[in-house]
């Protein structure tokens, strides 16, 4: 059940918390995409729900951005980071049991990877990547799609959601990087090889990797084609091009092996973060192993340093889940059907009410496009319409599920979702729907 104890009428706390931390924090948040208005602030989360400063409790397909995969608060995790702390002692120097055990699991349940390293984020993860490629090919350009992300650092932080008129130009997502970094990544489209294809032959020889996510999730789910994936492959391994799968969000949560098990595609290096460490600070670097030697400290020649890397608690926490979901194959069983329920549930709705809208996902992920479908690229999104989304997002938050505030994002069920709530959902989905078409 979810529902608000604050008394009626009495000044928000969340309101008060958001405003003391406009006064020390530039714009009251750490990340940009952390601010969502109302609710401002959350003080507890547990399993499927959680709880804002004002005591409302909501069911959360947020997830922190998909880093709860098992639900939060998961006791096995906990139980491991409480363990490491008050373990051994944080160490941070030489080499640790864990960092080891992490990597040795890595490679275990990756396809793709047969050495493997320890970050702090999914940003870290994918720069050394990028790095990596570029130092092994000799080679300056990367391509990524319009409509992914791979974090914050300057090779990859253009092109995510772009207003039309920016799309598959120059879009930025910051002010500060130079346009020499700009230029050197090149924008193709998602599910489209000959748009890839014109950018290798554009740049024969200069094209260091090109980086996925397999599904981009950060518009969303674009599902790629067998066709596509395959295709890629092929591609860059014929221009020995670099084939990065940037599994932060895809990682663990679509199968243990990440989304190269499903399709079958190997990728020559992945990157992981998020659900990894079920929302303990992780990321990761896994692949082929005359590629990751480079950053072998003898005789290697790129650079690996960070205080952080392999921290005890971080891989204490990547090892539980991993751990829990290697014991626990059901929860991909579970975690697909529930998603497969939500998206079925809301293609009904949608077809019933008449409204042009798609239901579209993978696995235990799951969107809601305003837009007639079939979806298959970022070109297909720019039909969405974004307020209509957003109206959606505002009227399920109040009646008490949280989902991603962004049109275009994608929501997450997690081990913790039972499908009498994603039932409850769908009958809160139904009625707000119904709503907006009046
Ligand atoms: N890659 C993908 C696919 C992501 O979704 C994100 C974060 O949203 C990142 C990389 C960056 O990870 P982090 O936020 O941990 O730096």
């Amino acid at each position: 059940r979810t529902g608000s104890d604050a008394p009626a009428g009495e000044a928000s706390r969340g309101r008060r918390l958001a405003e003391s931390a406009a006064r020390v924090i530039p714009g009251g948040v750490n990340s940009a995409t952390r601010y969502i208005g109302e609710p401002y602030a959350f003080v507890s989360a547990d399993g499927a729900y959680v709880t804002d400063a004002d005591g409302r409790r909501y069911l959360d397909y947020h997830a922190a951005f998909g880093a709860m995969v098992l639900g939060h608060n998961a006791p096995v995790v906990n139980d491991a980071v409480r363990a490491a702390v008050d373990g051994p002692g944080l160490i941070g120097l030489g080499v640790s049991e864990l960092e080891v055990e992490l990597a040795r699991r890595v490679v275990e349940v990756i396809p793709s990877a047969e050495s493997a390293i320890s970050t702090m984020s999914g940003t870290e993860a994918t720069f050394q990547a990028v790095r990596l490629a570029r130092a092994v090919t000799g080679r300056p350009y990367i391509v990524k799609f319009q409509g992914g992300f791979h974090g914050s650092h300057d090779a990859v932080a253009r092109n995510v959601i772009s207003a039309p008129e920016r799309a598959y130009g120059r879009d930025p997502l910051s002010k500060g990087i130079l346009d020499p970094a700009l230029d050197a990544t090149l924008i193709a489209e998602f599910n489209d090889l000959a748009s890839v294809r014109t950018l290798l032959d554009r740049h024969p020889g200069q094209v260091a990797a090109v980086i996925m996510e397999p599904i981009p999730h950060n518009v969303g789910a674009l599902v790629p084609t067998q066709e596509f994936v395959e295709g890629l492959r092929a591609l860059t391994a014929e221009t020995g091009t670099v084939l990065i799968f940037d599994e932060v969000i895809t990682g663990f949560r679509h199968a243990l092996g990440g989304y190269q098990e499903v399709c079958g595609v190997t990728p020559d290096l992945t990157t992981f973060g998020k659900g990894m460490a079920n929302g303990v600070p992780i990321g990761g670097l896994a692949g082929r192993r005359d590629l990751m030697e480079h950053f072998n400290h003898t005789g290697g020649d790129v650079l690996l340093a960070g205080t952080f890397n392999g921290s005890p608690i971080s891989s204490a926490a990547a090892i539980a889940t991993i751990d829990h979901l290697r014991a626990n194959p059901d929860f991909y069983e579970r975690t697909h059907a529930l998603g497969q329920r939500m998206r079925d549930g809301l293609s009904a709705i949608v077809a019933d009410l008449g409204i042009d809208a798609t239901a579209a996902g993978f696995g235990g992920v799951f969107a809601l496009y305003f837009a007639k479908g079939p979806i298959r690229g970022y070109r297909d999104l720019m039909r969405n319409d974004n307020s209509a989304y957003v109206a959606f997002h505002r009227r399920m938050t109040e009646a008490g599920y949280l989902m991603l505030p962004m049109a275009l994002k994608r929501n997450h069920i997690s081990g913790a979702h039972t499908a009498e709530e994603i039932d409850a959902t769908l009958s809160a989905a139904a009625d707000v729907l119904a709503g907006m078409r009046k």
